[in-house]
């Protein structure tokens, strides 16, 4: 069985056909640049890069390329469409609407657009990328996969802001998270590498990257997330502030002359890492500018340690014991010294490192890097979105 999993952005489209038997990419890649001046493809497969570029007035066009780069004679991966069993879309928000993983209908679809406004550059755009599906594969089966399902188990008291609950029930304000797919897949490759039941386990996931939340997984199921309604909430990230009190940022409005939308932009974009740095948004120009004694970029990364620690510390209490942390995404995977400091005397409550295996690079695989009289298993995880989006899609056949 293969899947092609679409993730649709407004002018960018990523794609990976995905073997199902063996859960290897047999082809991937990124149409960028779609309804703007110089669009262009690049796809790999076969263990070599192609580099199309070609108009993509609409994201019909690009997934028609994408289609044909698939079923090429010489360099496709498939002899026809007909090999593609199904096809996922990654979708950021379903608000209460969805739950689960679901069959794309004309129903579904309507039903997805009543909640667009709950992400507005992202929902419309994977939107697009369906229709665009249909119009060139018709008929063929299409799922979609939310980046809020794994969060959907979250408790009423965890997921409910304390605003007026007629206003909640009205408007749907409310945590709904994000990153779901990775938090489901390294919880559960982590189950997996413990060889244990993922229903015995409680697990805190890190998934840390230019966008960040952690969550608190018990049993299975995500019982807490660091990220809110939208992605802004929980820890500082590259751009975004992470949590702050909002009649501060009503005082800086005020102060700065910004209306309501320039605050969020701001909020989004300005502020996190970037802001309180001055610097850059990436955390490995930030290392390399703490290590030249640079506060800013010192004081940027001890504010994102520091709140991560608190997240860890109040998921372990929230959880009612901890049997393991995962790091995922560009920052987990790859930088040791920030899990160090997120893990910092932690002893007391079972977490010690093994600075050693800690130090190694990532090689791509599960990656334990607790010392062995750490009561709680630390691991390094990457994370593999599009496979769940796969896996889901596959199961939902
Ligand atoms: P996104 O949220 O955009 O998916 P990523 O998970 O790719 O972000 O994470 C991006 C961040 O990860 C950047 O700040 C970058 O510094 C860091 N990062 C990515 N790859 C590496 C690497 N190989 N070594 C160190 N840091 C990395």
């Amino acid at each position: 069985m293969k899947i092609l999993v679409i993730n649709a952005g407004s002018s960018s489209l990523k794609y990976q056909l995905i073997n199902m038997e063996t859960e290897t990419v047999v082809a991937k890649g990124t149409c960028e640049r779609i309804g703007i001046k110089g669009g262009r493809l690049m796809h790999k497969a076969n263990g070599k890069e192609t580099v199309i570029e070609q108009e993509l007035p609409n994201h019909t066009e690009a997934i028609s390329l994408v289609l044909k780069e698939l079923v090429d004679k010489d360099a496709g991966v498939i002899k026809s469409m007909d090999e593609i069993d199904a096809v996922g879309h990654r979708i950021v928000a379903s608000g209460e609407a969805f739950t689960k993983t679901t069959l794309i209908t004309e129903e579904t679809l309507a039903t997805l657009e009543t909640v667009s406004e709950l992400a507005p550059l992202h929902n419309p755009a994977a939107i697009l990328g369906i229709k665009a599906c249909q119009a060139v594969m018709p008929g063929k089966k299409m799922a979609f996969v939310f980046d809020t399902s794994f969060h959907a188990t979250m408790p009423d008291y965890a997921h409910l802001y304390a605003i007026d609950y007629d206003d909640y029930k009205q408007y749907k304000v409310r945590r709904y998270g994000a990153h779901g797919t990775s938090h489901k897949f390294v919880s559960g490759a982590a189950a997996e590498y413990l060889g244990k039941d993922i229903k015995d386990l409680k697990i805190i996931t890190c998934h840390l990257g230019n966008g960040s939340s952690i969550s608190a997984v018990d049993g299975g199921k995500c019982i807490d997330t660091s990220m809110g309604f939208t992605p802004l909430a929980g820890v500082p990230m590259g751009t975004r502030s992470g949590d702050i009190d909002v009649a501060a940022i009503d005082f800086l409005c005020k102060k700065k002359g910004m209306t309501m939308d320039e605050g969020l932009n701001y909020l989004n974009k300005k502020c996190g890492m970037l802001g309180v740095s001055g610097i850059s948004s990436d955390f490995r120009d930030l290392r390399a500018a703490s290590e030249e004694g640079n506060y800013r970029a010192t004081l940027a990364l001890n504010m994102f340690t520091y709140a991560c620690k608190k997240y860890v510390g109040s998921y372990m209490v929230a959880l009612g014991g901890l049997d393991c942390v995962v790091f995922t995404a560009g920052v987990g995977e790859n930088t040791p010294s920030i899990r160090k400091a997120i893990l910092s005397n932690m002893e007391t409550f079972g977490i010690v490192l093994d600075e050693e295996k800690n130090a190694q690079p990532n090689d791509g695989t599960v990656h334990e890097i607790s010392a062995k009289e750490s009561r709680v298993k630390v691991l390094v995880i990457p994370t593999n979105e599009e496979l769940v989006i796969a896996r889901e899609t596959a199961a939902l056949l």
